[in-house]
């Protein structure tokens, strides 16, 4: 639609492309592929489509796992969070989802609501805590809990998982920490194993063990705080654009926006584009930070608002109202625009709203 003022277009080849590098990478392990977050708001439902080649399907919370069950998604669905009660735990059941089991209130609640009279066994993942230090049992007990699962009846283990705390960064020796302590609690035991997230697909090939959880690298932005998702070959999945509203001329000593926290250094052209936080646009992005239009980058000057930034157009005479400004995706990475608004690629592309037209 010609007319619209801010939406994202999802590249689907590129994140087939990016699910190839993640294959490449890790040649040996089956592919858990994260599409959580409504696929980090890349529309979990048509990534999970897209992606028919992943061997499993991994997302936060119940409600998630639905809908890619009503849309028929046929690869194992696995919960991360597992259930938090008896009503979660039944539909996970009945719905044949997998669980993560983390903590002993869940092992008691299977005690008490043993799965047997079921039909179908309840699939589980243990998950263990190797440093990251928020879901996992301790890895000494690895052999306790695991005996403890295994005098339940109806209760399918799979294997074992944990995740890294600080896989962003490759040089961290905490990675080849957890790598080592996750490897010898669970070398003597039944099961599969899972550790790396797109941090440790990339970087770290002793972490790749049976299954890998990718998330972020499928959606085409770097897991590294040092390398660019370009150098990584991955290809940007999400487009984030919006339009010029309208070109205004101010003096040399006008301000501009809220606050009349920017001035202008001489006279001078200002766009006004359509887009702001209302549309996750980062209230926090800084003066500077980049937008592109006609292919060249603009700099934001001013506070973002609600529902429109303010760029300055000193190096662009030509742009008009209605012509297209990319805000991240089409030559414009969203790791630079996360760094610019002091976050991350993850919470831009999770932040994009309802407001936003999709296509
Ligand atoms: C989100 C998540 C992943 C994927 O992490 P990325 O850094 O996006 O690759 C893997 N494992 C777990 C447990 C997660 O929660």
């Amino acid at each position: 639609m010609a007319g619209s003022r801010a939406k994202i277009s999802i590249d689907l080849d590129a994140l087939r492309h990016n699910f190839r590098q993640v294959r490449k990478a890790a040649p040996n392990s089956k592919v858990m592929a994260a599409v959580k977050a409504n696929a980090y708001g890349h529309g979990m439902v048509k990534v999970a489509q897209a992606l028919d080649e992943a061997d499993a399907f991994a997302v936060a919370t119940i409600a998630e796992a639905l809908t890619l069950k009503q849309a028929n998604i046929s690869q194992p669905i696995v919960i991360l969070e597992g259930f938090l009660d008896l009503e979660e735990l039944t539909i996970a059941l009945e719905q044949g989802l997998i669980c993560v089991l983390h903590s002993s209130y869940q092992l008691d609640l299977l005690e008490k609501n043993p799965p047997s009279d079921l039909t179908s066994d309840l699939k589980v993942w243990l998950k263990l805590d190797s440093g990251m230090h928020r879901l996992g049992f301790p890895l000494a007990e690895a052999e306790s809990v695991q005996r403890r699962l295994q005098r339940l009846a109806g209760i399918e283990m799979i294997g074992w998982m944990s995740h890294f705390s600080d896989a962003d960064d490759l040089n961290n020796p905490k990675n080849r920490q957890q790598i080592a302590d996750f490897q010898q609690a669970t070398q003597n035991l039944s099961g599969e194993r899972s550790l790396a997230n797109s941090g440790g697909i990339l970087g770290l090939p002793e972490s790749h063990f049976d299954w890998v959880r990718p998330g972020i690298m499928l959606y085409g932005s770097s897991p590294y705080a040092d390398k660019t998702a370009e150098e990584l070959n991955l290809r940007p999945v999400m487009c984030f654009s919006a339009r010029m509203v309208t070109v205004n001329h101010f003096q040399k000593g006008d301000s501009i926006g809220y606050g009349s926290s920017w001035e202008c250094p001489e006279d001078m052209a200002v766009g006004v584009v359509s887009v702001g936080y209302g549309d996750g646009y980062p209230r926090h992005a800084a003066v500077g930070t980049p937008l592109r239009v006609k292919g060249q980058k603009v700099p934001l000057i001013g506070r973002v608002s609600m529902d429109m930034v303010t760029v300055d157009l000193r190096t662009q005479p030509d742009i008009k109202t209605g012509d297209e400004v990319m805000l991240w995706g089409g030559g414009l990475s969203v790791d630079q625009v996360a760094s610019c608004a002091s976050t991350i690629s993850y919470e831009l592309l999770c932040a994009v709203t309802q407001r936003v037209e999709r296509e």
